[in-house]
C-alpha cells in the first residue's frame, strides 16, 4: 500500500499519523513545497514580533518523519493523473499512489490592484511570507534563530504561494518605516499587532464601514477600532484601495477612494482561498475552489481524499463549505487519514458546533454557534469592559459572541447542543467563565436578565 499525502501542515501531518496507526508497514510519503518541518501557522505572528523562535512553533520533534517512517518529499505538486494514479511533481519523477490525501491548505487571496507586484508588497500566510516580512521590517534577530534558518525555503515559481518575494528594504538599504496593512480581518489585525511590537505605527485600511464585519457588529468593532487607535494604529474604515504605486526600489504609495497614503511596505490581508488551482480541475471543486468531499472526506476521484483548509465539506443544510481553521483541519486530517487507510466502513466527519477564539489587541474574543435569530446583549463598562451577545431562536440559545472576557467555548457549545433556554444560559454563565485570576466575575443585574 502506497499512501501519498500532499501537505505537511496540520491536516496533512494528522492524516499521515492516522494512516500510520492503521497501517504500520505501508509506504507513506508526505509532499511539501513550503518547508521541511510541520509548523503552526497560527503562531507566525509571534515569530515576526520576536516573541517566539521559529523552532518553538513546530508541534512535532524534528525526527518525526524518521520515527513515524514517513518519507518526506520536498517538491511542488503540479497535477494529478488519476487514471495512472500518479501525483505529478515539478522537476522530479511522478509519485505513484494507491491512496492520495490532499491537504494543500489555503493561499493568500491575490491583490487585485495595479502595482501589486512591486517589491515591498506581499501577504502573510506562508513561511516564505514570514521570511520576507522579517527582511522588510524586523530588526536582525536576537532570538535563538540559527543564521541559516530560512536556507531551506526555495525561491519558488512565480505563481507559487511559496515563492520568496523581493524585499524593498534590501533595495533601499533600510527597513520599512511606513507600513500599510490592507484588509480588516484576523490576519490583518495580527500583522498590525506584530508591527506595533516592532515599533512601527501602521496604517490599517479597512474597506467596510467597520472592522471584521463577518464576526463583529458595529458596536463591538467600534471598540476594537478605539483600541487599535489607542495603540497608535491609523485605522481607517470605509477605505477602498484602487492602486499601489512606486518605482524600481519598491512601493511608495497606496491610492484609495479617500486619498493617497505614503508607504514603504504593504501587507495585503484580504482573505485566503483554497490552494487547489494546481490540480487543474481534475478534482471537482465548489465555486471558491474548495475540493468537494462527501461526509467521509472522499472526493469524487477514486482513492483520493481531501482535508483541511482546501476541503469543501458538506453542511447540514446540504451546501458545501470550507472551514479554514486549525482545529477543523486537525479533525479532518485525522479522519481522512483513517478513512483512506482503513478497510472498514468509513467514519463520517462530525464537525460539532463551530467555535473560534482570538485576541484582538488586548481584547479577548470568543464565539460559538450561529449569530442569527433574536439577540440578548449585555455590556459592562466598570472594572472590566466586556460585551456579551447571545443569539436565540424561539427562546433556545443558538450562538454566542463575547468580547473582553475569556470564555470556555466547550460549555457554550454544549448549551447550544442541549437547546438550553436563553434565561437558563444567562443564569449559569459563570460555568463558562475562563477569566484569569483576580478578574471580577460577570454579574448580570436582575432587570437585565432575559
Ligand atoms: C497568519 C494566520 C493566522 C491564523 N490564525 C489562526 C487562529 O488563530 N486560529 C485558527 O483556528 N486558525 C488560524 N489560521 C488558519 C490555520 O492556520 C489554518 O486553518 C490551518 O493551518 C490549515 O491547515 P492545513 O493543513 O489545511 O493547511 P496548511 O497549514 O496551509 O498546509 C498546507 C501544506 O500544503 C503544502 N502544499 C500546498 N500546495 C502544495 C503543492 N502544490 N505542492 C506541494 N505541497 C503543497 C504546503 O507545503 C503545506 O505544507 C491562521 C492562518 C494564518 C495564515
Amino acid at each position: 500500500m502506497r499512501i501519498v499525502v500532499v501537505g505537511n501542515g496540520v491536516a496533512g501531518m494528522e492524516a499521515a499519523q492516522a494512516a500510520r496507526r492503521q497501517l504500520p508497514t505501508a509506504a507513506i510519503s508526505v509532499v511539501s513545497e513550503e518547508s521541511d518541518h510541520f509548523f503552526s501557522r497560527t503562531a507566525l505572528m509571534y515569530v515576526l514580533s520576536g516573541q517566539l523562535s521559529h523552532a518553538a512553533t513546530e508541534p512535532l520533534e524534528r525526527d518525526a518523519y524518521a520515527r513515524l517512517g514517513l518519507v518526506r518529499v520536498r517538491a511542488r505538486a503540479i497535477g494529478l493523473d488519476p487514471a495512472r494514479r500518479l501525483l505529478l511533481l515539478a522537476g522530479a519523477d511522478p509519485l505513484p499512489y494507491d491512496r492520495l490525501i490532499l491537504a494543500p491548505g489555503s493561499r493568500a487571496r491575490p491583490a487585485p490592484w495595479p502595482g501589486s507586484d512591486l517589491p515591498g508588497v506581499g501577504s502573510f500566510v506562508t513561511l516564505q511570507d514570514l521570511a520576507w516580512l522579517e527582511e522588510e521590517i524586523a530588526p536582525p534577530k536576537t532570538t535563538d534563530r540559527p543564521p541559516n534558518e530560512w536556507a531551506h525555503l526555495t525561491s519558488g515559481a512565480s505563481d507559487s504561494p511559496y515563492r520568496r518575494r523581493r524585499s524593498a528594504a534590501q533595495a533601499r538599504g533600510r527597513r520599512a518605516e511606513r507600513p500599510v496593512v490592507i484588509g480588516g480581518g484576523l490576519i490583518g489585525v495580527e500583522v498590525v499587532e506584530a508591527m506595533l511590537a516592532l515599533g512601527r505605527r501602521p496604517t490599517f485600511l479597512i474597506r467596510d464601514d467597520w472592522f471584521w464585519p463577518i464576526a463583529l457588529d458595529a458596536q463591538e468593532a467600534g471598540w476594537v477600532a478605539d483600541e487599535l487607535r489607542a495603540h497608535g494604529v491609523d485605522a481607517r474604515t470605509g477605505t477602498e484601495v484602487s492602486a499601489l504605486e512606486g518605482g524600481p526600489g519598491g512601493v511608495e504609495r497606496v491610492v484609495t477612494n479617500k486619498g493617497t497614503i505614503e508607504a514603504d511596505l504593504v501587507v495585503v490581508a484580504i482573505g485566503v482561498v483554497p490552494n487547489t488551482a494546481w490540480l487543474g480541475g481534475v478534482v471537482p471543486t465548489d465555486r471558491g475552489g474548495g475540493l468537494l468531499v462527501d461526509a467521509s472526506l472522499r472526493t469524487a476521484v477514486d482513492d483520493v481524499w481531501a482535508c483541511g483548509d482546501a476541503a469543501s465539506v458538506p453542511m447540514p443544510d446540504g451546501s458545501h463549505r470550507t472551514e479554514p481553521l486549525w482545529y477543523t483541519a486537525r479533525a479532518q486530517g485525522r479522519l481522512a487519514g483513517r478513512n483512506a487507510s482503513s478497510p472498514g466502513a468509513p467514519a463520517p466527519y462530525a464537525r460539532g458546533t463551530w467555535y473560534n477564539s482570538a485576541k484582538l489587541m488586548d481584547i479577548e474574543y470568543t464565539t460559538a454557534g450561529q449569530l442569527d435569530g433574536d439577540m440578548w446583549r449585555f455590556e459592562e463598562a466598570g472594572a472590566v469592559r466586556s460585551s456579551t451577545r447571545i443569539a436565540h431562536r424561539e427562546g433556545r440559545v443558538v450562538g454566542f459572541n463575547f468580547l473582553g472576557r475569556r470564555w470556555d467555548h466547550s460549555v457554550c457549545a454544549r448549551w447550544i447542543e442541549e437547546g438550553r433556554p436563553v434565561r437558563y444560559v444567562v443564569d449559569h454563565l459563570r460555568q463558562a467563565a475562563f477569566d484569569t485570576e483576580f478578574v471580577l466575575p460577570l454579574v448580570v443585574p436582575n432587570d437585565r436578565r432575559p
